[in-house]
């Protein structure tokens, strides 16, 4: 007998249950046609290093449930200060996201 898989609770959601703020930022994974002359996506090994992805947008929070917005666009100027994550950073947060482990050769 299988467990069923629970129920997806969207984040926003999340955030209004426990009473804090949903905020959301980007960062840019950068990718190139392949080298093998095939019309064929791949990840640019120049953009990946040791440093912070670069982000995208500013930090968003116009879908933040919490009606509290000086609260929130203080969350949101603190979160503007931090840096992206790393590529490997992100890569663990993926793994850990698809569950999957990730280890290093
Ligand atoms: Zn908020």
């Amino acid at each position: 007998m299988t467990t069923p898989a629970p129920a997806f609770i969207h984040p926003s959601d999340q955030a209004a249950e426990r009473g804090t703020h949903y905020l959301e930022g980007v960062v840019r994974v950068y990718m190139m046609r392949s080298l093998d002359d095939t019309d064929t996506w791949v990840l640019d090994p120049a953009s990946i290093g040791d440093e912070a992805l670069l982000g995208d947008e500013d930090v968003e929070n116009g879908n933040c449930p919490c009606e509290r917005p000086d609260e929130c666009n203080a969350a949101v100027e603190r979160m503007e200060q931090l840096f992206m994550p790393s590529a490997e950073e992100l890569m663990h947060m993926l793994a850990t996201a698809l569950d999957f482990t990730a280890t290093k050769n």
